[in-house]
């Protein structure tokens, strides 16, 4: 391993601007008055409500499910009362069926809340049943149902479990602070997957620029024979699944493939640490770790935040915006979606609240490519995004998709580095969109 630590072929060094938040140890957030619970939160099939207007509900109580493999259930994050079940908008900017439960303060726990017992009595079966009603996923952003990953194909043999800790997005440091805080979790959860998947071989990948979580990690599995912490190269997008997958085992998932291809599962901070709560309270997923950060908030945190809190009380609790509110945006700068109302809830997938003043929200104006190939230089997933963007914006998606356009990340590294300021990642996206579309018509 270089000084540099572990790494992957290609990426970019953006500006990390984690300075705000990295040293805020995580603060409960205010309970609010009201919360909008969205039933479909994960990729795979929504979930159908379970409880109807007037229901009185309990913190952790199941809300939404569905008998679809791909999916995963919905909870209550509080106690009160159902008063609307109705479609709202979503930071995923879609408009899914949402449960709306005024809060009657109160935080009765649901009677379906017990703890699962000790690791070591749980059979592989049992950690799946949790994971499942738990309605863990995964909670980088991706929303994959976890349960899912765990149950690969019998043909496909998983020897690694890897946890994500590489928290390569600017600005977010939710990940960081709970390697800080809760080390503990994050073991535990770790050691249930790996039971789970019957893997002996476990590695935490933490980014180089986080030295106090890699020194707490290392602390934390010292008596842990098979787990080990993998010290990362600062690169984005380090965490992307395969950049990950390559920095740790120089295995490459092939095109249009999967981790479970090259005998891997990766699995994030946030979604282990939720497991390890799953298995010692019995408390599903129905709260998350916020980064609240960007140069248009008062006074950027870390919040643990209930799922279904809207983004304005979030922002609330953090002073409320400055002045000259330019952007608002779900996750981060590179992958992060752009909203146009803090209406909208934190559901699992939310890492980070970013607020930009109007300065940090300026789009520079494109100009022609120049055909300098830095794009193709840095493509994590060795794509020529200058061809596939050409092709996208003169809709010849078949052309882009022979350029492995489905193979695009969308991790925004070719549009950051571009000199001419061509906005690729946009176009490429387009042409993912028409042909999923194509491929679902056919
Ligand atoms: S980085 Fe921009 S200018 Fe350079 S080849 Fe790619 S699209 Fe063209
Ligand atoms: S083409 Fe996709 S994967 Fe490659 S740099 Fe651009 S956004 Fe990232």
């Amino acid at each position: 391993m270089s000084s540099k630590g572990l790494t992957f072929r290609g990426g970019i060094h953006p500006p990390h601007f984690k300075k705000q938040t990295e040293a805020s140890p995580i603060e409960e957030a205010f309970l609010p008055k009201e919360v909008v619970i969205p039933l479909h939160q994960h990729i795979g099939a929504p979930c159908e409500p379970i409880v109807k207007v007037g229901d009185n509900v309990k913190v952790g109580q199941k809300i939404g499910d569905t008998k679809a493999f791909v999916s995963a259930p919905v909870h209550s994050s509080v106690s009160g009362i159902v008063t609307k079940i109705a479609k709202r908008n979503t930071p995923t900017g879609s408009k899914v069926t949402s449960i709306v439960i005024q809060v009657d303060g109160k935080q009765e726990i649901s009677e379906e809340v017990q703890p699962k017992g000790d690791l070591e009595n749980l059979k592989k079966d049992d950690i799946l049943k949790i994971v499942k009603e738990a309605g863990l996923t995964g909670m980088g952003g991706a929303g994959f149902p976890t349960h899912v990953k765990l149950s690969p194909p019998e043909d496909k043999k998983i020897d690694i479990l890897i946890i994500n800790g590489a928290e390569c997005e600017p600005y977010l440091t939710s990940d960081h602070r709970m390697m800080l805080e809760y080390p503990e979790k994050v073991v535990l959860g770790t050691k249930a997957i790996m039971k789970a998947l019957g893997v002996e071989n476990g590695v935490i990948g933490i980014e180089k620029n986080k030295p106090d979580a890699i020194k707490i990690m290392k602390e934390a599995v010292k008596s842990e024979e098979n787990i080990k912490v993998a010290e990362l190269q600062t690169k984005y997008p380090q965490g992307g699944e395969k950049s990950l997958i390559y920095a740790v085992t120089k295995r490459e998932v092939p095109s249009g493939g999967l981790p479970m291809d090259v005998g891997a599962v990766v699995q994030n901070i946030g979604t282990v640490s939720a497991l390890a709560e799953a298995i010692t309270t019995g408390m599903p997923v129905i709260q998350r770790v916020v980064t609240i950060t960007g140069s248009a908030v008062k006074e950027p945190k870390n919040l643990l935040v209930k799922i279904g809190t809207r983004f304005k009380d979030v922002v609330e609790q953090c002073g409320g915006y400055t002045d000259d509110l330019g952007k608002l945006i779900n996750g981060g700068p590179m992958m992060g979606i752009a909203q146009y109302t803090d209406e909208v809830p934190v559901i699992k997938g939310t890492s980070g609240i970013l607020i930009l003043n109007k300065k940090d929200s300026e789009k520079p104006e494109p100009s022609n490519c120049i055909r300098c190939g830095k794009c193709v230089d840095i493509c994590p997933s060795g794509l020529q995004p200058l061809m596939i963007s050409k092709n996208s914006l003169l809709r010849k998606f078949d052309e882009a998709e022979s350029y492995n356009a489905m193979d695009c990340i969308e991790c925004g590294s070719c549009s950051f580095i571009c000199p001419s300021k061509r906005p690729l990642v946009d176009a490429i996206r387009v042409a993912k969109q028409e042909i999923i579309a194509k491929r679902k018509k056919n």
